[in-house]
């Protein structure tokens, strides 16, 4: 029988796992013909989610984990997790049922057919939400997909099923800095949307704060794309032949009338807005030196403390 794994990263979520883990294990038991596997990463909670995921094992062998050493963030855990599955389909949960998992078996029924390599959910609504938050997030994909080659899905969560093959490929890419939503896309294969209504947190409370999400954006944009360093180039070259245009102008006017050059304050204007504007281009390259700075380093994404053995 084909093993379906759930991989589900949890930080500090002892009120969500119970709730998920039965809502899954009903939604689980109606697909034919596939053994359900969950593995649940515990990134480095330090509440009682490794207790609870610990004495679901105990009752159900087929419940697997991994615990982090520390908090390494929810795209290390995803990989944890990745690297753990066994199965020969591979889905990725949150744990505060968000990703309704009621969505499963639609899920398992489009990949396991063989037309579609993987299965996404798409919310279609950002009910809950804030209105800045809705707004940066559109903002974000629309930047984002014209900066870069690979295409996001407006609203598609990291809620996907896919193939072995395909989990296999994601595996293949061994980035440090790592943005799942790009990855995914950028492994290409077929994908299918199932749309839903977006739904709020069962418990607790979301760990993204505004700056987490500029933070996460950015990454997104650097790691898919060089478009900004494509822009910083062009900007400087626009504005060399500006400076020269200027300087022609100054110069012919000297000769020609005599005029001395008045005011300073235009030359005070000038002198701030080239400086800010170099400052600007040398943090968009200082952005891309970052990142292939951690990448050089190698170090490990994340650390395991402790598996299921
Ligand atoms: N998560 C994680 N590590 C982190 C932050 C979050 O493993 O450092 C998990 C979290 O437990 C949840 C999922 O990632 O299962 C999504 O997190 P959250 O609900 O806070 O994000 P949101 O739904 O608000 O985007
Ligand atoms: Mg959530």
């Amino acid at each position: 029988m084909p093993v379906m794994s759930i991989i589900v990263p949890c930080f500090n979520e002892q009120d969500s796992i119970v709730r998920f883990y039965e809502e899954v294990r009903s939604v689980t038991a109606t697909i034919a013909g596939v053994e359900p596997e969950l593995v649940f990463v515990d990134d480095g909670s330090t509440d009682a989610t490794l207790h609870i995921i610990k004495d679901l094992r105990s009752r159900d062998p087929r419940v697997r984990f991994v615990s982090l050493s520390r908090n390494f963030g929810k795209e290390a855990a995803l990989l944890a997790g990745l690297r753990h599955a066994k199965g020969d389909f591979v889905a990725m949960m949150d744990v505060d049922l968000q990703d309704p998992p009621s969505l499963l078996p639609r899920m398992y029924a489009a990949v396991s057919s063989g037309e579609w390599d993987c299965a996404g959910a798409r919310r279609i609504t950002r009910a809950g939400e804030s209105r800045l938050r809705s707004w940066c997030a559109r903002l974000f994909y629309r930047i984002f997909n014209a900066a870069s080659h690979v295409e996001l899905v407006d609203g598609a969560r990291d809620f996907r099923l896919m193939t072995r093959q395909m989990t296999d490929a994601v595996l293949e890419l061994t980035e440090v800095n790592r943005f799942s939503k790009g990855i995914l896309s950028w492994v290409g294969f077929k994908t299918t949307w199932i749309p839903f209504e977006n739904v709020e947190r069962a418990a607790g409370a979301s760990k993204w704060s505004f700056k987490a999400l500029v933070h996460y954006a950015t990454e997104g944009i650097v790691d898919f794309s060089t478009a900004p360093l494509e822009f910083a180039a062009a900007f400087g070259l626009w504005s060399c032949l500006v400076a020269v245009a200027g300087v022609v102008v100054i110069v012919v006017r000297q000769l020609a009338f005599g005029d001395p050059v008045p005011g300073w304050p235009s030359l005070a204007c000038l002198v701030l807005f080239i400086g800010g504007l170099q400052l600007f281009t040398i943090g968009i390259v200082g952005q891309y030196l970052s990142r292939t700075y951690l990448e050089a380093k190698r170090r490990p994404v994340y650390i395991t403390r402790e598996t299921d053995g």
